[in-house]
């Protein structure tokens, strides 16, 4: 059993903030233009530990735009409004091995969107959330539980919503492509919108740590103490983080980190310590704009990787297995 103290979390995130704020590499995501604007010179540092307490450094409160991330909430709705098991057969679980937005990805597995932690999938799912054919029922339903998971709510940034949706011609192919599969299970134009929107949210790094830390606790928010979806829910969508969250890159990082995270093209990540690998288990995220070639934040990558490192967690490693007689 692993056992860390709150002040050597606290060294550890400083440290990581000091070693990592002047990083340079990387570029702002400009196929959305407003994010182009951002300051690059963001960066901020978030845990949210078990008891509700916050451990953070840098730019925690400033309000980005969630994009990928927003992907996680989304799916785990479904799996509410549904079942992890029609998920399952309606999206699928697998990694692409591809990027986020590929269209290739669909026509090799035409049978399903693959997971929904890809823009296929996210589409996919966001036409499965009820009340089908009620739009701003479902926007509801979304903002509702982001807010639940984030323990406060999420503001749409009107200006990223604007920019996504002049731009997202590749998006609206994939929503009329799953459209011919028969994977979008209401209209296809409502569901890319509702994607659009959910990625147009503005989150900050404490926000997505408090969500981390809730998946982290099997749904139960440690900020409201609030159960916020179903603890058997937990393991499935830790799953699809696992194996998709870096897109293809997520065999790299997962090599390289042990967390399973999802990134945003915001300049988000939100990573996930279960229970199982620290008791308790935890959330950690990161934000800063600059990305690497497939779209995830280069000082929030090796900021979360050095505290792991630091901290002698990894999914991999730290369960703790008595076997009784
Ligand atoms: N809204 C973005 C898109 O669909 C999200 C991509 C991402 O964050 N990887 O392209």
């Amino acid at each position: 059993m692993k056992k860390i103290t709150k002040s050597e979390i606290r060294a550890v995130v400083d440290e990581s903030y000091e070693k990592f704020k002047d990083e340079v590499g990387g570029k702002n995501a400009d196929y959305i233009p407003f994010l182009a604007g951002v300051d690059s010179s963001l960066f901020g540092i978030a845990i949210a530990l078990p008891d509700g307490d916050i451990i953070e450094k840098g730019d925690t409160s400033y309000v980005f735009g969630i994009e990928s991330i927003s992907k996680v909430p989304t799916a785990i709705l479904a799996m509410e409004h549904y079942s992890a098991q029609e998920v399952m057969q309606k999206i699928g679980a697998d990694a692409t091995g591809l990027p986020f937005n590929s269209i290739m990805a669909i026509l090799l597995e035409n049978d399903h969107p693959s997971t929904p932690l890809v823009n296929s999938g996210a589409i996919s799912a966001a036409s499965m959330i009820k009340p089908v054919g009620d739009s701003d029922a479902k926007w509801r339903a979304i903002t509702g539980f982001m807010a639940e998971l984030c323990g406060s709510e999420l503001v749409l940034l009107e200006k990223l919503y604007e920019s996504e949706s002049e731009t997202n011609y590749n998006n609206r192919s994939i929503a009329w492509l799953l459209k011919n599969y028969d994977r979008i299970y209401d209209n296809p134009d409502l569901a890319l919108d509702l994607y659009t929107r959910g990625c147009s949210l503005g989150v900050t790094a404490r926000q997505l740590a408090i969500a981390g830390a809730t998946v982290a606790c099997r749904g139960v928010n440690p900020t409201t103490k609030k159960q916020v979806f179903k603890a058997e829910n937990t393991t499935k969508v830790i799953s699809l983080i696992s194996t998709v969250g870096f897109y293809e890159h997520t065999g790299d990082w997962m090599y390289e980190s042990g967390i399973p995270a999802k990134t945003g093209v915001g300049g988000g990540i939100m990573g996930i310590v279960p229970s199982g690998a620290t008791p308790g288990g935890f959330g950690i995220a990161a934000f800063s704009p600059p990305l690497d070639s497939s779209g995830n934040s280069v000082r929030a990558q090796s900021s979360i990787k050095y505290i792991a490192q630091r901290l002698g967690i990894n999914l991999f490693d730290s369960q703790e297995i008595v076997i009784e007689k």
